[in-house]
């Protein structure tokens, strides 16, 4: 029970790489706070979270698309409501957008990836910090991806949000360093089989990619006090490693 006690909010808990951690992290002794959309899928995976002792889990049905300051302080309300303090935060939900090229790409579907991959982790790590530096270790979990480091064709305003949410968790890790006692990773979980693999990469044998369960070691390396003094920048494909 490597987690028992700590709260943890994940969002896009409802599917793919969100909702396998927050399985195996409650299984782990953790209180899962589930953010997503999708109310039918949320209340699947809250059934089967792990329900031992005093664990208290918590959804929060809510559309990224929708935050602002006045939402994302909402949150904050709804949390603080039911925990004293919060441990840890994986901003993990994210859309694909469309694979066009950038002259092609339509603007409404533009505002749609930046607003739910970028501004939304902005906005909610804004509100919830007070809540995190409550806590004896707090972690921040920025997902980016292989394509925040080049840019490629036709990955789009998905590529550009990446590349901003490495760039957004260094600024954060230099500026809570010293500060506060939050630590601050960014991660690129590499080819993991899920919908959105499957949406970019329709002719690949999902069979060949590895499953969101050869994930858990590292998230719950991120929350462990062995990850106390270690560099931000994070990616597990081909193996575990450093961000250079
Ligand atoms: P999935 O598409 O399987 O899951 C995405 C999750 O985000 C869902 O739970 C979805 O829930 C939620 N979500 C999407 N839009 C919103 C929104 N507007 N408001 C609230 N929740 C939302 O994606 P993956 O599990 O594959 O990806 C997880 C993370 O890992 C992403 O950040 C992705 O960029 C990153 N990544 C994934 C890779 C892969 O190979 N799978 C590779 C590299 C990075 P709902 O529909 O219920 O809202």
């Amino acid at each position: 029970m490597q987690l028992e006690n700590k709260t943890i909010l994940i969002t896009g808990a409802s599917n793919g790489i969100g909702r396998s951690v927050a399985l195996e992290f409650a299984k782990q002794g953790a209180n899962i706070i589930l953010l997503a959309r999708n109310a039918r899928r949320l209340n699947q995976t809250y059934d089967e979270l792990s329900q031992s002792g005093s664990q208290h889990h918590l959804i929060l049905e809510a559309d990224l698309l929708d935050l602002n300051n006045e939402t994302s302080q909402e949150i904050f309300t709804a949390i603080n409501n039911e925990y004293p303090f919060l441990d840890g935060i994986i901003h993990n939900a994210a859309v694909l957008g469309t694979m066009t090229p950038l002259s092609d790409y339509d603007f409404s579907t533009w505002n749609d990836v930046i607003q739910t991959n970028l501004t939304a982790p902005f906005l909610l790590t804004k509100a919830l910090k007070a809540l995190l530096e409550k806590s004896q270790r707090p972690r921040i979990i920025f997902t980016s991806s292989g394509v925040a480091n080049t840019g490629k064709s036709f990955w789009g305003a998905y590529s550009v949000s990446k590349f901003g949410i490495k760039g957004m968790a260094e600024i954060f890790a230099d500026e809570l360093e010293g500060t506060t006692n939050i630590k601050v990773f960014n991660f690129d979980p590499g080819a993991t089989r899920t919908g959105m693999r499957a949406s970019a990469y329709p002719a690949e044998n999902p069979e060949t990619i590895k499953s969101a369960k050869e994930l858990w070691d590292c998230y719950l390396w991120f929350f462990s006090d062995k990850s106390e003094g270690s560099n931000q920048n994070y990616y597990i494909f081909p193996e575990p490693g450093l961000i250079k």
